[in-house]
């Protein structure tokens, strides 16, 4: 192997590629993460460094470094899915990289890159777990792409401020089902319980990005006999959803006109994290309910709408009880798409109606993401 040269862009052309050793063995209790990491080290005066695949490590940071001292980490997650023929698929890859420029701003660190050379790096990186990947539905490589910093910051600086970080993406393998699929499959769905103890975000908050700080701050929030919590917030005395767990939320309701509304919180306040799964849902149906032809739910829904606003506790209880409600769900890369059965608010616990156009939006995205239903937004490795 050559030696790494000292500096460049953030390119796939000049990726340094250290193959692992020939007596590798996983770590105990690591057997399941990739074996490869890539990192990608920034700082304030050159830029962007070697993009380096090697052996996955450990990291060693300054104990004053912005990770470690103010939570200066931001992340995103992925997957990597495995097609009948055997090829690899991610899913609209470069959304995920998007997403992690705007957390990486809001952080202050490095967020200028062009995406295509960062999914190729990626795409490289999958190909050398391909055959870890497991192949049938519900299997995964789960990829997380983070980045840290590891510059000094304990003093005072001006914003931006980091001085250096890292960008490395690791990998997991996801053996099994996907997360809650037989709740979906048994026509159950899942056990949420609204949360108004820990508020994960709020107005003017960080909840549109993807920060380390709004997942470490509410990990004490989930109850054990739920799935996840409800994130819910108060405003004018009226509590609001927002999102679940890690994944957005829809409601299903039948309106006065007679169509069929796929209602889920706006982006606009800033309270919610832009889901690719959940914009995937949004154009999916939008497009479907504007009658586009060549769409895969073709046939089985006609009169729908999809309504981005606020959604409050009060209409999904109201609507619950005169019969509106014809269903909710949560998506997200984790769950895909699966089925709320009950929700657990105020010390009463509600049911939810079971609606199978979840299975069928379930069935339709995983479809897409495995190459099964052959769509743009699978991206070929
Ligand atoms: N909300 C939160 C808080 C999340 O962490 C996630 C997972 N990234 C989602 C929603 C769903 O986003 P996506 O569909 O991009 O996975």
């Amino acid at each position: 192997t050559a030696t790494p040269p000292t500096l460049a862009a953030l390119s796939a052309k000049n990726l340094y590629l250290q193959p692992l050793p020939p007596s590798h063995t996983p770590l105990p209790g690591k057997e399941n993460f990739g074996r490869y990491m890539l990192s990608i080290p920034w700082n304030n005066v050159t830029g962007w460094g070697q993009a380096t695949i090697e052996p996955r490590r450990d990291i060693t940071v300054d104990p004053l470094s912005g990770v470690m001292q103010y939570a200066g980490t931001c992340f995103e997650g992925m997957k990597c899915y495995k097609t009948e023929e055997g090829d690899l698929r991610l899913f609209r890859p470069s959304k995920n990289f998007d997403r992690l420029k705007r957390s990486a701003a809001r952080l202050g660190l490095p967020c200028e890159w062009d995406n295509d050379e960062l999914v190729s790096l990626l795409a490289k990186l999958v190909s050398l777990e391909s055959d870890l990947v497991p192949q049938y539905d519900g299997g995964n490589l789960y990829i997380r792409p983070t980045m840290i910093e590891t510059g000094e910051a304990y003093g005072i600086k001006a914003s931006p401020y980091a001085s250096s970080a890292l960008l490395y993406i690791v990998t997991a393998v996801n053996l099994g089902k996907a997360l809650y699929a037989s709740a979906e499959e048994e026509g159950k769905g899942i056990k949420l319980d609204a949360c108004k103890e820990y508020i994960r975000a709020w107005p003017g908050g960080t909840g549109s990005y993807k920060l380390g700080a709004n997942y470490g701050t509410v990990m004490i929030a989930k109850k054990p006999d739920f799935a996840m919590s409800l994130w819910v917030h108060t405003e004018g005395g009226e509590d609001y959803i927002s999102e679940a767990g890690a994944m957005n939320v829809f409601i299903i309701k039948q309106a006065e006109d007679g169509a069929l509304e796929f209602i889920t919180m706006s982006l606009s306040n800033g309270i919610v994290l832009p889901g690719i799964t959940r914009d995937s849902i949004i154009e999916l149906l939008r497009k479907h309910g504007a009658n586009e032809k060549d769409f895969p739910l073709d046939g089985m829904l006609r009169n729908i709408r999809v309504v981005e606003r606020d959604i409050s506790m009060s209409e999904i209880t109201s609507s619950l009880a005169d019969g509106s409600l014809k269903g909710m769900f949560g998506c997200g890369t984790g769950v895909v798409v699966v089925s709320i059965g009950q929700i657990q608010y105020d010390n009463q616990m509600y049911t939810i109606p079971h609606n199978p156009l979840v299975l069928l939006l379930r069935d339709t995205i995983t479809g897409m993401q495995r190459g099964k239903i052959e769509h743009e937004w699978s991206y070929k490795v």
